[in-house]
């Protein structure tokens, strides 16, 4: 355990230098660096040390009673912090299920992951059940096809191989897709049930030595998570899941309406060694040691789910929030969130998250006891039931929507946290330039001599004159609600690298944090000094420091992507007003950059900043459209959203790209035309932004 004093000597060794702050003018940069150095010294290893011991302490799933547990536990401390709080409690229908069973060729499977040396949480606790949360209900047995990944083209292949799993039990290894796009394949193409398990090439002991021995997936280990596809309640989609609001019947919700069950590669080799059939495809052996097989059978499986649909269908979450009204423009919110909900344990996915908040909220609450205050409103949140499909998240930003699409500046999530010393990031560009800022006033916990951005650039071999890559805002987190429904700048970012062998495992326990991962919790300490100083710059800037150049400079390979994908079809669609509309929004904020650093020298009036702000917290939600995606009208973000086919990959321009899969070339060139005109008006607000600036 480093001692906090310790923080102090490793801060003095990054130069803060002289040079401006984006957003900054020069009299606010002194003093938000002062805060901000203050701020960086107070997350502290040892409290996030005992935060994650106690929201680490067993299970909490969503809809269970553990979750009032982390509610007021969370709430308890950001009430000591001095916060105002808030919880926000939502109805949602959630199934649980209440029997699990599996058999291969009549011989019951053990489906549990059981207790391990070394794992006091697995020995203290009983094991919630191996849950695919949104599977459907039933009993169901037939021969067994092994499907691959289960993706939309391994159903193409399995066609051409002849093999159909109608009225069979398909087994799908994890990876390469989101767990419900595999569900609704199988649903798709005739399966009676659904069993998704962890490869050991992918997740076991071809990766390294397994658990808890080493931080990888053991045989027994299990992958659990939600099947369902989308964001939020499915039984009210758009709206929040309050008591007595109508509901969608189950047949219209996107849910799968077969058995799905999550199960552990020892239980998978049982089932896979003696399927025979079809020789498979190049590329589907995994790494049981025999050879695979497609099938189908002759290994017959049963699969059965029983759930509480019919009797208890209805389940309680709550999303907390600790909150400090800005001083000078209440009406604007920066958030930061995680969820803090889990399938076990949970010390890493997402107690980790959790923790960083709590440690950033504590230091900016600590500056305010210093003096210091946030001219914008602050959120710190912790979101319930994210594992079975971003539920929180969702309903708050459906409940407060009105009120974000007018005053919410930044979404900042924390989903992972704390699992080992790399950093990796991601977001809308527009506030890359942010993070990376930030990442470069903060030391690295195990070089103190470097920043994390250093670090980062390091660990990714980033060449000269390049940034590290980030990822984009597609699916998979609590950003939806805020980034894919309402257009609202969002970025999140994370240390990492000790592996993902315990995810979604009972073994994502404290004592795996310790042993693996963090076992000083710098890194929980490194992520909440992000945290605190991307929502303190945040909250206090002049001018909101938004890049709009670098977000149409990252905008412009998307349109040659357009191009390749017109002339592979051999259409001719035009993307020039796209490409102009694009270039014209880079120039804006080129431009607007620089008008906004000259401007900044001196102290422009607070109306005239509050002005340029106004127009620049439009910029995004040009980019969306209230009527949403045509497939997914819930989705109005036309820059990113989640590929309606794989879930966790992004679809870049997905108005344009889904009428292009679609093979509807008239549609595609409407939606070039509408996206162009958004990206036109998008530059417009910076033009306007810029000439507010200018004003006198
Ligand atoms: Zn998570």
């Amino acid at each position: 355990m480093i001692p906090h004093i310790g923080w102090l000597a490793l801060f003095a060794a990054i130069p803060l230098g002289a040079q401006q702050l984006t957003g900054f003018s020069a009299s606010g940069a002194v003093a938000e660096r002062t805060a901000e150095r203050a701020a960086m010294d107070r997350p502290d290893p040892a409290r996030a040390r005992e935060y994650s011991r106690i929201l680490a302490d067993g299970p909490h799933l969503a809809g269970t009673p553990a979750q009032a547990r982390t509610r007021d536990y969370v709430i308890e401390q950001l009430k000591a912090m001095g916060f105002k709080t808030e919880v926000r409690e939502y109805q949602i229908w959630m199934p649980h299920p209440t029997r699990i069973e599996v058999w291969a060729n009549g011989r019951p499977l053990s489906l549990s992951e059981g207790p391990v040396a070394g794992d006091s949480t697995s020995q203290r606790y009983p094991e919630p059940l191996p849950i695919n949360g949104y599977g459907g209900s039933g009993d169901a047995e037939g021969d067994v096809v092994y499907v691959n990944y289960g993706l939309v083209e391994d159903y193409a292949t399995l066609d051409s191989l002849g093999v159909s799993v109608k009225g069979k039990v398909a087994i799908a290894r994890y990876g390469r897709s989101f767990r419900g796009i595999k569900a609704r394949e199988a649903e798709k193409h005739g399966a009676i049930a659904l069993l998704i398990y962890s490869d050991p090439q992918d997740d076991g002991y071809v990766q390294g030595d397994v658990y808890p021995e080493g931080p990888w997936r053991p045989a027994q280990g299990i992958q659990r998570g939600s099947v369902m596809n989308g964001a939020g309640d499915p039984s009210t989609p758009g709206y929040a899941s309050k008591a007595g609001v109508a509901r969608i019947p189950l047949p219209q919700m996107p849910v799968p309406h077969i058995p799905v069950v999550p199960i552990g590669y020892g239980n998978a080799a049982e089932l896979l060694s003696l399927v025979r059939g079809v020789e498979i495809p190049r590329g589907w052996q995994g790494g049981l040691p025999f050879r695979y097989h497609v099938g189908p059978g002759p290994t017959r499986a049963r699969v059965r789910v029983e759930t509480d649909t019919a009797t208890a269908p209805m389940k309680p979450i709550w999303n907390t929030f600790g909150v400090v009204t800005g001083s000078e423009y209440p009406d604007e919110l920066v958030i930061i969130g995680g969820h803090r909900d889990a399938w076990g344990p949970g010390a890493g996915d997402n107690v980790g998250g959790v923790v960083a908040i709590l440690e950033a909220a504590r230091a900016v609450a600590e500056q305010m006891k210093a003096g210091w205050r946030p001219k914008r409103t602050l959120l710190f949140a912790t979101w319930d039931a994210e594992e079975w499909g971003m539920i929180g998240s969702t309903e708050y930003a459906e409940d407060d929507s009105l009120r974000l699409q007018r005053g919410g500046v930044a979404y900042f999530n924390q989903d992972g946290a704390g699992g080992g010393p790399n950093f990796g990031g991601g977001g809308s560009p527009s506030l890359r330039g942010l993070l990376r800022d930030v990442a470069k006033a903060i030391p690295h916990p195990d070089a103190p001599d470097k920043s994390i951005y250093q670090w980062w650039r390091e660990q990714a071999k980033v060449p000269d004159g390049q940034e590290p890559a980030m990822g984009d805002p597609g699916g998979g987190s609590d950003f939806a609600g805020f980034y894919n429904h309402l257009g609202i700048p969002t970025s999140d970012w994370g240390m990492g690298g000790a592996g993902g062998g315990v995810y979604h495992s009972t073994y994502d326990s404290f004592e795996w944090v310790i042993r693996f991962a963090d076992p000083r919790f710098v890194y929980h300490a490194a992520q909440a000094r992000i945290g605190a100083l991307m929502m303190m710059r945040m909250a206090n800037a002049d001018v909101l420091p938004y890049d709009y150049a670098e977000f149409g400079r990252t905008m412009r390979p998307h349109i040659a992507a357009i191009d390749k994908s017109a002339t592979a079809r051999r259409w001719v669609l035009n993307t020039a007003p796209l490409s102009d509309a694009i270039m014209a929004l880079e120039r804006a904020g080129a431009s607007f950059n620089a008008t906004r650093d000259s401007v900044l020298v001196g102290s422009p009036p607070k109306n005239v900043l509050a002005r340029a702000n106004a127009q620049l917290i439009q910029v995004e939600r040009a980019l969306t459209r209230a009527e949403g995606l045509r497939t997914r009208p819930w989705y109005r973000s036309l820059v990113y959203v989640a590929d309606e086919n794989n879930g966790y990959s992004t679809m870049v321009f997905p108005s344009v790209n889904e009428a292009i899969r679609a093979g509807d070339q008239t549609l595609a060139q409407r939606e070039l035309d509408d996206l162009a005109a958004r990206f036109a008006r998008a530059a417009s607000f910076v033009d306007t932004a810029r000439t507010a600036l200018l004003a006198k």
